[in-house]
């Protein structure tokens, strides 16, 4: 099953509303993790856990808000990144 497929499913499956919350948690997850990981309290297999947890949620709300606007919003963001590297 592509990745596609599974996003329209989740979403037709549970909803907008709930891919937002879902979205916000695993954020929280990874933040979590990663403070925690700073600490020595977890393991690189716990942050990578929680990093494929915001992975695929920022898929979905990328499939949910259109692959092709987050695409330029992400080409218009490594151009000012590119800029800012190159600036001396
Ligand atoms: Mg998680």
């Amino acid at each position: 099953m592509k990745y596609e497929e599974i996003y329209r499913a989740t979403l037709e499956k549970w909803g907008a509303e709930a891919q937002y919350d879902q979205a916000v948690e695993e954020c929280a997850e990874l933040i979590a993790s990663l403070k925690h990981f700073r600490r020595d309290k977890v393991d690189e297999e716990a942050v990578i856990a929680e990093l494929a947890d915001v992975t695929l949620m920022v898929g979905q709300l990328t499939y949910m808000f259109g692959p092709d606007k987050v695409g330029a919003a992400i080409e218009s963001k490594l151009d000012k990144l590119k800029r800012l590297l190159s600036e001396p």
